[in-house]
């Protein structure tokens, strides 16, 4: 197993563009598990899922989907033999775009609180890490997946600056949202992520909490790459 930096925070904190950064500065893989989230709503709700569902019928429905994340980009594979994919070739669909909606959003967060989708995606997640070194950002990286981390971050920010940031990240994406639809996203699923039973949203007593409000990229950066060389 690789060695794994574990990133958790809310809706809009900016650890995607931070996990990706670090990966690209220390050489590691990136691992966007909200995306494979998303991957799996996407799946469930082209089968006709519903989130009233039972936990049976989620669980019946995802066997044989496979997925991977590879190059920031997700594949999603029904009538597949495994459910992890081979992430070196992945021969799935790339969903990559379809996931980004407010929709799958909303959905990822309702299905995500259920235990069968918590189950399916558990290994998914942990085998990023068996070959190469990760840095792994989601709710439950540092609390449930990676509990042994080599590293662990909480990166948090205002409400206010966590909706402006979704809200640029989608409008730059072609979605069409307005400034309170982008808050009332970001409120919404952090509540449900936070409230949930299983695996909820919360930082570990163990990660060292960022609050990046009022911090550049850079700096936020900085900040954890000094944490990372301080304990070498
Ligand atoms: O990170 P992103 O906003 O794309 O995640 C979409 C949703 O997936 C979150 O709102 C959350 O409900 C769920 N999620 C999760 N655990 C993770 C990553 C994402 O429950 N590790």
């Amino acid at each position: 197993m690789g060695k794994v930096i574990a990133i958790d925070g809310p809706a809009g904190a900016g650890k995607g563009t931070i996990a990706k950064l670090l990966a690209g500065e220390l050489g590691f893989s990136y691992l966007d598990t909200g995306a494979l989230y998303r991957a799996v709503a996407l799946a469930l709700r082209e089968k006709g899922i519903n989130p009233e569902d039972s936990d049976e019928k989620i669980a019946s429905a995802l066997k044989g989907i496979g997925i991977a994340f590879k190059d920031e980009k997700v594949f999603l594979k029904e009538n597949s033999q495994l459910s992890t994919l081979n992430s070196q070739r992945p021969d799935g669909r790339d969903v990559s775009e379809d996931i980004r909606t407010t929709e799958m959003g909303h959905y990822s967060s309702v299905f995500s609180a259920r235990k069968a989708v918590r189950d399916f995606l558990l290994d998914i997640q942990r085998n990023a890490s068996l070959n190469s070194d990760l840095v792994a950002e989601g709710r439950d990286m540092t609390t449930v997946v990676f509990p042994d981390a080599w590293k662990k971050f909480y990166l948090d920010a205002s409400v206010e600056e966590r909706a402006k940031r979704r809200y640029l990240q989608l409008k730059e994406k072609g979605i069409n949202i307005t400034e309170s639809e982008a808050k009332n996203d970001v409120v919404e699923r952090d509540a449900r992520d936070s409230r949930r039973d299983i695996a909820p949203l919360m930082k570990a007593e163990d990660a060292v909490l960022i609050d990046s409000s009022s911090m550049t990229i850079d700096k936020v950066l900085e900040n954890i790459m000094k944490v990372i060389r301080a304990d070498h």
